[in-house]
């Protein structure tokens, strides 16, 4: 069966609770909801252990001193 109710991979809640936004991400797809979206655009290495590959993702500039 297709079961495709995404989740948000940071809070985990449902398209039947809130948007939620479909990102493939090599060739896999996840869901993340508006309120995490900038999770994933500014800090990606929050996400790091729920979706697998987002370390590699490195947030544009350094945050070095
Ligand atoms: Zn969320």
């Amino acid at each position: 069966m297709s079961d495709n109710i995404l989740e948000c991979v940071h809070c985990g809640r449902t398209s039947d609770e809130v948007p939620v936004i479909s990102v493939e991400y090599q060739s896999n797809n996840y869901g993340i909801c508006p309120q995490h979206l900038p999770v994933l655009i500014h800090k990606p290495q929050m996400l790091v252990g729920k979706l697998p590959g987002v370390e590699n993702l490195k947030a544009e500039g350094h945050d070095h001193h």
